[in-house]
């Protein structure tokens, strides 16, 4: 299996080089050039298995240079002794339909876990195939839990750094603790002046500066992402969709072969991209539904055909989904064109005048696999109360989302397929909006209100978030966004 740009198919990589690489280097993304087809009876076979087996079998196909034994080995490092259940991913059922599926059982309490758990493993691998003799450096930009993820995942890892920049004001009071309190020799983390779409473009401005790169090579380093517009992060969220649906016809909520709805709480598109891709693999669902918060750039362009980020940007209580430019959106264009100029000049225009319209033929294909609703923070907040006073189900502000989203979706298409609703976080990173969505007062620092939720609803914080309260806060820099190139520098100085 080769990779290409989705702006120009000239240069072709396999996928160590897509995934050494981050980014192509004309700006694009990398996607596989054919996407592999399951078979029912592939699927039927992955219903016994467990997660980790599950997800080697829908990674393999796309592995190219890569043994089968290899990816195995891969999973099995990613997802052995980091998750705090069996199952990895498990599948809740909340009545007859509904079910959702819990990806933050990893070490930093969010889904981002399922990919960058597996992102070092991949990378290091990735880099001994392509012969790179240079030190990788990753660099993220973060809304909040990809920073911790990719933190957890690469701290200690021999040959590799690792720097995350965070926007001062964007992220909960847990998750700048999860990140300042970070361990580990090759770590550095720095906030940002701004939001996150700045904390990106900054990061984004020093991937394509040649002369940094030029002298960054010269002490010894090269600069990588971990961000998910690396084709390593959306690989192994595919996964999760195999793995739930099975859950699904496991537990009787659906036939194999019938149809299953995902709603997914979305910000930089990668997860439901990810949903999507597992669809044209053969998996069966029915429609995408993508859920927006008050930042509902992308509800105006599923449903009009318009990208236009030039809005107010709000921060809301489900701040990982404060984007206004939703990268992974650019591989859906190019997997339903095949048309790398057309991405180009939509890209173009993007950047030029904040604005595209892909024209009403797009649209309807893509309003022909994906619906999309938004909810406001008081619309989620009612959402997590009524889901715990209901079904003693305890969720997060961006899963809170993506339920009252889903219900609004019933509601007026009259659609009443089973549905999994992706849940993306622990309730406990965002303990402050969900106290307060329970009528509590939430007006303490974090690791306090870590301990009232727990005294409330009677269930107990995954460890490392109780943990935070003893840890010590190691950084504390923080700079305006064109200094983020010379504390890059710094760092690797
Ligand atoms: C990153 C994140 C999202 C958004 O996922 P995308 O892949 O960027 O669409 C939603 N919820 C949580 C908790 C996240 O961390």
């Amino acid at each position: 299996m080769k990779y290409f740009s989705t702006r120009s198919m000239d240069d072709k990589v396999g996928a160590a080089g897509a995934v050494v690489r981050g980014l192509a280097p004309d700006g694009g993304l990398y996607v596989p050039e054919s996407i592999p087809r399951f078979e029912l009876r592939e699927i039927e076979a992955l219903l016994t298995l467990g997660y980790t087996e599950r997800a080697a079998r829908v990674m393999t196909p796309f592995m190219g240079g890569f043994s089968g034994r290899e990816v195995r080995e891969l999973c099995a490092g990613a997802y052995t002794g980091s998750f705090d259940c069996p199952e990895i991913a498990p599948t809740r059922f909340i009545d007859e339909n509904t079910c959702c599926l819990e990806l933050w059982h990893g070490p930093t309490s969010a889904f981002k876990d399922m990919a960058l758990q597996m992102l070092p493993h991949l990378l290091t691998a990735s880099l001994k195939k392509e012969g790179e003799t240079l030190g990788v450096c990753i660099l993220v930009a973060t809304s909040g839990d990809t920073g911790k993820a990719a933190l957890e995942g690469f701290r200690d890892v021999p040959g590799t750094r690792i720097m995350v920049f965070y926007p001062r004001d964007g992220v909960s009071d847990v998750q700048r603790l999860q990140m300042v309190t970070q361990e580990g020799a090759n770590v550095n983390v720095c906030a940002v002046e701004g939001n996150f779409d700045d904390a990106q473009a900054g990061v984004k401005r020093i991937f394509s500066d040649r002369a940094l790169a030029a002298e960054l090579a010269g002490s010894g380093w090269f600069l990588s992402s971990a961000n998910s517009i690396n084709w390593g992060r959306l690989l192994p969220q595919i996964a999760y969709y195999f793995s739930c649906y099975c859950d699904c016809v496991n537990a009787g909520v659906v036939k194999l072969g019938e149809k299953l709805n995902f709603c997914v709480p979305t910000g930089n598109f990668g997860n439901i991209l990810a949903g999507w891709l597992a669809k044209q693999m053969g998996l069966p669902v029915g429609r995408f539904i993508c859920a927006s918060n008050a930042n509902n750039v992308l509800t105006d362009f599923i449903n009009t055909g318009v990208y236009d980020k030039r809005r107010e940007f709000h921060l809301t209580t489900s701040p990982s989904m404060d984007i206004l430019v939703s990268s992974n959106l650019e591989r859906l264009l190019y997997f339903l064109t095949g048309d790398c100029q057309r991405v180009s000049g939509w890209m173009r225009e993007l950047s030029e005048c904040g604005r595209y319209d892909v024209g009403g033929e797009l649209r309807e294909r893509i309003r022909a696999e994906f619906s999309a609703g938004f909810a406001t923070d008081d619309m989620a907040a009612a959402e997590i109360e009524r889901l715990w006073s209901g079904h003693g189900y305890l969720i997060d502000t961006h899963t809170a989302v993506a339920f009252s989203v889903l219900n609004a979706y019933r509601r007026e298409s009259g659609d009443a397929a089973p549905a999994a609703v992706v849940s993306t976080a622990s309730p406990y990173k965002f303990c402050t909006s969900v106290l307060s969505a329970l009528g509590e007062s939430a007006d303490a620092p974090g690791h306090e209100l870590i301990r009232r939720l727990e005294e409330l609803t009677g269930t107990s914080a995954p460890a490392p978030l109780s943990g935070l309260a003893d840890k010590t806060e190691r950084f504390t820099g923080c700079v305006k966004p064109e200094g983020m190139r010379e504390a890059v520098r710094e760092f690797l100085a």
